[in-house]
């Protein structure tokens, strides 16, 4: 015999839960109409909606601990709850270290995980849907993360409107809320059922194939979506495109990688609308943003995760980043060593929040390469390498038009066995555009190593 918890809601929430979600649909119904090209996933959709109250607490917990004067934050306040409890007792990794103080655990590393990341996973959850992403691999081997359903919710319909509400923006109604442009992951429109706003749409773009820019452009200006989000290099490819420009969003997201302040001018210019960067992990999403106070500077979202200081070096006036976080209790993460270098600022902002600061080194930034078209495209097409090949860390460099340099350091093995499969990888990632030497990577410790390097 199964049986099945009941859980009542009062009959008025349910209406307007309804009410909104149906509205929501109404406009992802109209945008399907005229963009075929772009799915819609019903059953995830239905799936959010269970969802729904805890979203509402999670985004409560957000806009509270942005002002709260509070030393212990919601993050660490929950992380000393479950550590408390017997709640990671399910877990592998956890067994025999629980109940204790957080700093009471040993660090971990993005190593530990990839080596398996299975035993990071909560048991509990073993009958309930989980969502697999990869992490990105701008910074190392690809992992999978598992996410839980309030986790995988809350990065899809809560990132944007807790970035947008640093900044003090408003969305319009009737307009479509956002567009995601990637150069991964399918065409979507996405719902939230909370009813707050618009459909969003993700949009996927080949950049080596300029009709799938042009068709990607069409699309954005067709439906004028408020904020547009994307990784820097890629809002670079975009706008290569004059007919972009006749695309007006409200607000640019600038996630995933370093915004330089060049860039950031030219956005603005382009677009004629504000820029704000934020900085996310797949493992526990979007973290920290900028507010419109001081460009430059995230703040940590402390409703989410706790942060601390790994000592980069004793002279060195910044930190490696070292986050917990139980907003995924799917596969919480706690003292995690982000491999990410900061400076930290702890005063209070002049706008308002109590939410320390970060500013980001340029490690992570990426620039872009050139085509011998004079196109640019993205060097995370080369991310895959580390998964496909049994290599530890690598460099991809563009000395100039034609040639493509990659150093690589192998994982196991003997670099001459892997020349031949890298040069490989390599030309047909960028669809044999270039000319490719392979060598070996002498070096990689520093903080401010940069996988992608662009010479001309
Ligand atoms: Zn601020």
């Amino acid at each position: 015999m199964v049986l099945v918890p009941c859980i009542t809601h009062h009959s008025g929430d349910v209406a307007v839960i309804l009410l909104k979600f149906t509205s929501a649909l109404k406009s992802a119904t109209r945008i399907l109409e005229n963009h075929p090209e772009l799915s819609f996933d019903i059953e995830e959709a239905l799936l959010s909606l269970k969802e729904v109250g805890d979203l509402e607490r999670r985004l409560a917990a957000f806009n509270t601990s942005r002002q709260e004067k509070e030393t212990v934050s919601v993050a660490e306040r929950d992380i000393s709850n479950v550590l408390a409890s017997a709640k990671l007792s399910k877990i592998q990794a956890y067994q025999g270290l629980g109940t204790g103080a957080l700093n009471a655990l040993p660090l971990m590393d993005r190593q530990v995980l990839q080596n398996n990341s299975s035993r990071y996973i909560n048991q509990e959850f073993a009958s309930q849907p989980l969502w697999e992403t990869t992490t990105y691999g701008t910074t190392g081997f690809p992992i999978s993360i598992y996410s839980s359903a309030g986790f995988y919710f809350d990065q899809l319909f809560l990132s944007l409107i807790k970035i947008s509400s640093r900044v003090g923006f408003n969305a319009e109604r009737n307009r479509v809320y956002a567009a995601h442009v990637t150069d991964t992951h399918g065409q979507r429109i996405t719902v939230n059922p909370m009813g707050r706003n618009e459909a969003t749409i993700r949009l996927i773009i080949d950049q080596f194939d300029d009709n799938s820019i042009r068709q990607a452009s069409r699309i954005l200006i067709d439906l004028q979506p408020c904020i547009l989000c994307a990784r820097s290099e890629i809002i670079e490819v975009l706008a290569q495109f004059s007919e972009c420009s006749q695309y007006r969003p409200e607000l640019v997201v600038c996630s995933g990688s370093f915004l330089e302040d060049e860039r950031r001018e030219r956005f603005k210019h382009f677009f004629s609308c504000p820029v704000v960067n934020a900085y996310g992990l797949t493992e526990f999403g979007p973290v920290a943003s900028e507010c419109s106070a001081t460009p430059g500077w995230l703040h940590i979202d402390r409703s989410i995760v706790h942060h601390e200081f790994a000592a980069d070096s004793e002279v060195h006036p910044t930190h490696e980043l070292v986050l917990s976080s139980v907003s995924n209790m799917a596969m919480p993460l706690l003292r995690y060593r982000t491999g990410d270098i900061v400076r930290v600022e702890n005063n209070m902002c002049i706008c308002g929040s109590v939410d320390p600061q970060v500013s980001m080194s340029s490690g992570r930034l990426v620039p872009t390469f050139k085509r011998r078209s004079g196109r640019l495209f993205s060097p995370t097409i080369f991310n895959g390498l580390s998964a496909s090949l049994p290599i530890a860390k690598y460099q991809v460099i563009q000395e100039n038009i034609n040639q493509l340099v990659v150093l690589i350091h192998p994982r196991v093995g003997a670099l001459s066995d892997l020349i031949e499969p890298t040069l490989r990888y390599v030309q047909s990632a960028s669809r044999n555009e270039f000319d490719v030497r392979v060598g070996h990577l002498e070096s990689y410790s520093s903080s401010n190593f940069q996988r992608y390097k662009c010479m001309i």
